[in-house]
């Protein structure tokens, strides 16, 4: 069994992503400047930014973090959204999600400028990366597909089930791992309402488990020689912690990973290379590589 180590391939990258700023800057280019916009104080959201923050600052990149109460209009949240698109210094934006209640999530999502789109959530480039056009692919799948590729992973004619069917994760997820370009893959993509996930799994050459349960995966349901990625990052209960909660995955990692040919940790895995994918897509932002 080998260990998909994301923090070193999401470090590696990123020390790519410097030098090419590096050189971006020394030639008199434009430093990429990533903007953030966080509503609220929830745990996970801040310390999503505060990491985005941070990673900007190792790939060179300029950063700005926009906050808002939990209490801000959806009026007030659409206009600074438009004062970002206008904004000719703003390379790239994210707006954290979740938003409040009162807030209509997709309608924030569809005022973003597209060619600053760089979590990938707009329908432009859902819908462009469907076809396989260029574009910003959202952050997680493309970590997942970055590390498949670096590990040297056969993808190609494999039998691939995803777990999880969300517009961030599960369906883009089943959308790359089936295209030619990308994963060229036979998919199966299973959900809370699946009736053989199970008996899916057994028979997957690769499993992508994003559903937000932990330990769900367990060793009875994964063939000899698979490879595991666990996007699940749940956050329970754990007294020996300083915080009182560790992250634990869909993955019962114990048992599952003597089975495994390749299985991303938790944490470790999947998560910094979300990270990471949304730098390479703030420098492709800067670097105008898709829309002019
Ligand atoms: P989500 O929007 O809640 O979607 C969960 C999906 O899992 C849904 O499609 C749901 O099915 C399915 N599901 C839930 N319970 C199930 C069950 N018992 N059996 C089969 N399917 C089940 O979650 P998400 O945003 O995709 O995130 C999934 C997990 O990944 C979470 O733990 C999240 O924290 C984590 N995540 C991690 C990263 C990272 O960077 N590491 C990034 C994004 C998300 P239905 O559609 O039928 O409801």
């Amino acid at each position: 069994m080998q260990l998909i180590d994301g923090k070193a391939t999401a470090a590696q990258i990123k020390a790519e992503i410097a030098e090419e700023v590096r050189q971006i800057v020394a030639g008199g280019g434009k430093r990429p400047h990533l903007a953030a916009i966080l509503v609220g104080h929830d745990g996970g959201s801040e310390t999503y930014v505060k990491n985005k923050v941070i990673a900007c600052e190792a790939c060179g990149f300029k950063s700005s973090l926009i906050r808002f109460e939990e209490d801000v209009t959806e009026d007030e949240l659409l206009a600074k959204v438009k004062e970002l698109n206008d904004d000719d210094d703003v390379d790239g934006y994210i707006v954290q999600l979740p938003l409040p209640k009162h807030i209509d999530e997709q309608k924030i999502i569809m005022a973003i400028d597209y060619r600053k789109d760089v979590d990938g959530f707009h329908p432009v480039n859902v819908g462009r990366m469907a076809i396989g056009l260029p574009c910003f692919i959202s952050a997680t799948p493309l970590g997942i597909l970055t590390l498949l590729r670096r590990y040297g992973i056969e993808t190609s004619g494999r039998k691939c089930v995803i777990l999880g069917r969300s517009n961030i994760v599960g369906k883009p997820m089943a959308q790359l791992m089936m295209q030619k370009q990308y994963g060229d893959s036979t998919v199966t993509v299973c959900h809370s309402h699946s009736k053989t996930l199970k008996e899916e799994c057994r028979e997957a050459d690769i499993i992508i488990a994003a559903i937000g349960r932990p330990d769900f995966v367990t060793a009875d349901m994964v063939k000899e020689g698979a490879v595991v990625i666990d996007v699940g990052t749940t956050r329970v209960t754990d007294a020996t912690r300083k915080s009182g909660f560790r992250l634990n995955g869909d993955v019962k990692f114990d048992e599952v990973a003597p089975k495994c040919s390749f299985i991303t940790p938790v944490p470790g895995g999947v998560g910094p290379m979300t990270i990471c994918s949304l730098m390479k897509n703030t420098l492709a932002a800067g670097k105008k590589e898709y829309y002019k």
